[in-house]
């Protein structure tokens, strides 16, 4: 077994990796390093709750400051790794420090596409990707004030539901046809959209940013790809992420889109793993993709800690994520965007439904819309690969549960 690991990035990713090393039996240095101040948390409440419920840095942390210590684990916070050497088994840090290494594993995430130069320095244009982000947004949307959410991903669509319930008045403007098009499809996403205007939010789809208009540096104003003025005083820029691949691209790693990493989370250099959003990785339904969620971050982490620790390698699932914006729930297993039909459960209840897509009798993806009950048993379905009647499971009648014993 090897003596010594560095993992480059301290989240969710790297912090799971080193915790699962240890509890895999794994006896040799860990060394955590993060550019970050705060101790490895988790970001999902960033765009949620830690908005508008007044959570603190502590209630969001992974562990404490002692589970590092009891287990063994060097965290080395506030710090940036600015070179790796998989020949040399070292890795540096920017104070010239340098740290032996048998293994090394990446956990550098992805960060967030920001809008045109011209636009810096704007005060009132935010961004959400770290917690001192999410900090400067709640005390921004505390104040209130008109609010638009540029594009509607993920990001946008949970930001525009929290600053409206916490009293702002929110347009969001996204480029494609739907909020969140790419998780929902077009069906869904027209679901969304109509969900968010019930909820007072306005959303223009089809719609970029032309302009952003200011006064005395602060912002007062945007101009939509459309020709429209819309008042201002937050906007808020949710434009997706790249992955931050910088490490890896200098140590000549194989990228495409990220770093290309195999079923058991190592990379081109047999040394060197990789995990989280920074990969781009084998599908589960085939070809490679590159997932951005929690539940994959923990995944792959767990596929390094077993690849280095020399144990079986985990099970894999099926991609899952979830959601929450105003009092709804979604969650998604694979994925419905491709789909031509999608079966619905119980599609009048407008907050209560489950969308299925299938292929050949298997299920491709589903999204449920505050039924989890239902994903619990969708994602087993899928991750069994059991094939499904499409007229039966259309039967909201018939409890999904029957399927996993056809
Ligand atoms: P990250 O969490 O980005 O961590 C990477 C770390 O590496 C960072 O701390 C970075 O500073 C550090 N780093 C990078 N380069 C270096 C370097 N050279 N040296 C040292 N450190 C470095 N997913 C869901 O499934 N459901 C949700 O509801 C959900 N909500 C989210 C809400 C928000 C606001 C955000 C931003 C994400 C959300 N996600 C959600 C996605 C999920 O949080 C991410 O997929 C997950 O955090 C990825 O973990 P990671 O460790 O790969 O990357
Ligand atoms: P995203 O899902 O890639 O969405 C970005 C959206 O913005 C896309 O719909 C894009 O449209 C649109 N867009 C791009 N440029 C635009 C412009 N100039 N004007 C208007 N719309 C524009 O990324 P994100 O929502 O920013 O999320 C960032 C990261 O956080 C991702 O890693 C995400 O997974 C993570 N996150 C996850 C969750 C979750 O899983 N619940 C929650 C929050 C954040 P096109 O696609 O047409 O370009």
């Amino acid at each position: 077994m090897p003596k010594s690991v560095v993992i480059v990035g301290a989240n969710l990713a790297g912090a799971c990796a080193a915790e699962e090393l240890r509890d895999m039996g794994y006896e040799g240095e860990i060394h955590l390093v993060g550019e970050e101040n705060a101790l490895p948390y988790e970001r999902p409440p960033l765009s949620k709750d830690f908005l508008y419920d007044g959570l603190t840095a502590e209630d969001i942390s992974l562990r404490d400051n002692a589970f590092y210590s009891e287990k063994k684990i060097n965290l080395v916070l506030g710090s940036r790794v600015t070179s790796i050497h998989p020949d040399e088994g070292k890795v540096c840090l920017q104070n010239d420090t340098e740290i032996a290494a048998d293994n090394i594993v990446l956990c550098t995430g992805a960060k967030l596409n920001r809008l045109a130069s011209e636009f810096d320095g704007i005060d009132g244009i935010y961004y959400l990707r770290d917690l001192e982000d999410s900090i400067r947004l709640r005390d921004a949307l505390t104040k209130g004030g008109d609010v638009v959410v540029v594009g509607m991903g993920v990001i946008g669509a949970e930001v525009a539901a929290s600053a409206s319930k916490m009293g702002c008045k929110v347009t969001a403007i996204e480029y494609s046809s739907a909020p969140m098009l790419r998780c929902l499809g077009d069906d869904l996403g027209a679901w969304s959209k109509a969900m968010h205007e019930a909820e007072g939010v306005r959303v223009l789809t089809n719609t970029g940013l032309a302009d952003v208009k200011h006064e005395n540096g602060h912002v007062t104003a945007i101009e939509t790809t459309t020709g429209e003025k819309i008042p201002a005083t937050i906007v808020i820029v949710g434009i997706g992420v790249t992955p931050n691949v910088e490490l890896a691209a200098a140590a000549g790693i194989e990228l495409d889109n990220g770093i290309v990493v195999d079923m058991d989370a190592r990379t081109s250099v047999s040394t060197v793993y990789a995990a989280g959003d920074v990969t781009m990785q084998p599908g589960y339904y085939g070809g490679k993709v590159r997932l951005e969620t929690y539940d994959n971050a923990r995944e792959q982490a767990r596929c390094v800690a077993a690849s280095i620790a020399g144990e079986e390698q985990v099970k894999r699932r099926a991609p899952w994520y979830w959601t929450d914006q105003f009092d709804v729930n979604i969650q998604i297993v694979g994925s419905v965007n491709d789909a031509s039909d999608l079966i619905y459960r119980n599609r009048d209840g407008e907050r209560s439904f489950t969308a299925i897509a299938l292929e050949d009798s298997l299920i491709v993806g589903a999204v449920t819309v505050n039924r989890p009950q239902d994903m619990g048993v969708l994602r087993r379905i899928a991750d069994r690969r059991i094939e499904v009647d499409a007229a039966k499971i259309a039967d909201d009648q018939i409890q999904l549960r029957t399927f996993l014993s056809a």
